[in-house]
């Protein structure tokens, strides 16, 4: 096993004063502090580890560990449309898992959770292997008593055929740095190539027109055009280049109010994205999508945004409850219905919504809301007494168009109505969302230092990234 690349021995050294920290992988039985386990370190689970170490690992009230399969960094979701459209660099917002856990006095461990054993408490981790097939982590348990699971949703495709081969989803960094070279080799091949650009050529298909699949074609129509003034002579962009997204509801944005949807549909419209509604994709090939009425949308670049489900292997973990996406069903006060020791937060758990019959939307308000409660819920635990609900504060929905606009809605406090905004203060509060998930791992100076750094490092570089 090669430990250095695993970073393993480093981090049994992480936390801070707590009790000795084993060296082994299993936490052992006899430790006198309560072990609590969190598993995905995305804007949910990330951010309650850090609340939960600075608050009882530091001081060894718990022992704290978080379990994450990803690369060894967390980028928060809701950037990776503008990772995959080039106009974000994603080192620039990167968490370091191995620091964040020195800083914050919990452990991190590097694995997949691959399954659940109830009744002894333990969580089963995937080996792990680098790019050369070389082991990193040997499969192993991890014991807990209490365990958040936190894994976050997958996109859903439904089953449509072609679609795993041939279109990009956009969930984890590495897909939307994919998408990001595609396109830019796409850009060079119809620069270098002896013909001219074929139809289909240097289009790019969006499937789903949701928040994502909006913000995306917007972002892309930019910086497809400013990729090309970087000497790509041979592409012209009014007449090669075309975005188009295709939606199966009758509107773009069909969570969202009405007005925020035909605000965006009409921008779109305007930068020239061809969007088409009531259109259901049952086919990709490698040439375009294949639609329910017949037709086909020949394009050379495909994303997948349409749907999510929470992972598949929710679906077995020892019994515990799912709804038909996977999510695992917990009650009001996070604990999963069938263990009082396990609790879900995030889009992979499917809450009680108060005074609706839904549940809590997958979205990163309500990661940071059921974080910020979970993280009193379990200090409660410790202290033994009785779990509060979580009730779900929706402060409205902004979708951001690029340079052009930010557009949403935001909920009033006292009237509790919506209201519609655009513009630079919407632009404002969608960056402000970016801002609170920065300052719950690692504080205000932190957040403030962190925009201060890309600004400046905008100054000195393309706006738009060219490998
Ligand atoms: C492209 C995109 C744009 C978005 N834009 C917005 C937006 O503008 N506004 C908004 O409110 N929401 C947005 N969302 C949704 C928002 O990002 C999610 O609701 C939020 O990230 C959910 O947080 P989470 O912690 O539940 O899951 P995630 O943030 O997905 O984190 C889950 C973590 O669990 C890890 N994991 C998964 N499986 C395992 C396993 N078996 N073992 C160990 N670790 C595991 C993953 O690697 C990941 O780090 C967007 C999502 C995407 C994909």
């Amino acid at each position: 096993m090669d430990r250095r690349s695993g970073g393993e021995t480093k981090c049994a050294g992480a936390p801070c004063a707590v009790a000795p920290v084993p060296t082994a992988e299993r936490i052992p039985k006899e430790t006198t502090l309560h072990r609590i386990v969190v598993v995905g370190g995305g804007a949910a689970g990330l951010e309650l580890v850090t609340r939960l170490g600075d608050r009882l690992g530091r001081c060894s009230r718990a022992s704290v560990t978080l379990v994450e399969c990803a690369r060894r960094t967390h980028v928060w979701k809701p950037l990776l449309h503008a990772v995959a459209a080039g106009s974000l660099d994603p080192n620039g917002y990167e968490v370091n898992y191995l620091a964040q856990a020195h800083w914050h006095g919990f452990r991190y461990r590097f694995g997949e959770m691959v399954g659940l054993d109830r009744t002894r408490k333990q969580v089963h981790l995937a080996g792990t292997f680098d790019e050369d097939g070389r082991q990193i982590t040997a499969s192993r348990s991890i014991g807990y008593d209490t365990l958040v699971i936190a894994i976050g949703s997958v996109t859903n495709d439904f089953g449509t055929p072609g679609i795993a081969e041939h279109a990009v989803p956009l969930e984890t960094p590495a897909q939307a740095e994919r998408f990001n070279r595609r396109m830019l080799n796409a850009c060079l091949r119809a620069q270098t190539q002896a013909g001219p650009v074929r139809p289909g050529q240097l289009h790019v298909a969006i499937v789903g027109a949701g928040a994502t699949g909006s913000e995306l074609a917007a972002e892309l129509h930019r910086t497809l055009r400013e990729v090309v003034t970087f000497g790509l002579d041979r592409i012209n962009p009014e007449r090669d280049i075309h975005i188009v997204l295709i939606e199966a509801a009758d509107r773009i944005l069909p969570a969202l109010p009405q007005r925020i949807s035909t605000a965006t549909h009409r921008l779109l419209q305007e930068i020239g994205v061809e969007v088409r509604t009531g259109a259901r994709v049952t086919a990709a090939t490698g040439e375009g999508l294949r639609l329910a009425d017949g037709s086909f949308v020949a394009s050379e670049l495909l994303v997948w945004a349409a749907g999510v489900k929470a992972p598949d292997v929710l679906r077995h973990l020892d019994g515990l409850e799912v709804n038909r996406i996977n999510q695992l069903v917990v009650e009001p006060t996070l604990e999963s219905t069938r263990d009082p020791d396990i609790f879900a937060i995030g889009d992979c758990a499917a809450c009680p919504r108060r005074g609706n019959s839904g549940t809590v939307p997958p979205r990163a308000q309500a990661a940071h809301q059921q974080a910020a409660h979970m993280a009193r819920q379990i200090e409660r635990r410790l202290r033994g007494l009785p779990l509060l609900p979580y009730v779900y504060r929706d402060f409205g929905s902004l979708v951001s168009l690029g340079r052009w606009t930010t557009v949403g809605n935001l909920m009033g406090f006292l009237s509790g109505r919506s209201v519609f905004v655009e513009g630079l203060f919407a632009q404002l509060m969608y960056r402000s969302l970016r801002l609170v998930h920065e300052r719950a791992l690692g504080g205000t100076r932190r957040a403030i230092l962190g925009v201060i750094a890309r600004a400046l490092a905008r100054r000195t570089g393309p706006l738009v990234k060219l490998h």
